[in-house]
């Protein structure tokens, strides 16, 4: 289990994976939580931060659809395909 770090006041966000889009939803305690070791490899790469245990963290920033709302780190989508710069 990892704890990744969404920008602020993202509850959801879209990840794309081999399977497809995953959407990932924040748990109580705004973290997303994450049992896929890859997928966390992916997000870390994609420059959200890990919680610490210390509770302490800084979000990171991400984009948020102008079209559809969505929260993704990535400028593509997850939900309708816009590109958000
Ligand atoms: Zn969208």
């Amino acid at each position: 289990m990892t704890r990744m770090i969404p920008p602020k006041g993202m509850k959801e966000l879209g990840v794309e994976t081999s399977k497809g889009t995953r959407v990932l939803k924040a748990g109580k305690d705004g973290l997303f939580h994450i049992n896929d070791p890859k997928l966390a490899k992916k997000l870390k790469a994609e420059g959200l931060g890990v919680a610490s245990t210390s509770g302490a963290y800084n979000p990171t920033n991400g984009y948020t659809c102008v079209k559809c709302g969505f929260g993704s780190f990535f400028k593509k989508c997850g939900k309708c395909g816009e590109i958000n710069e």
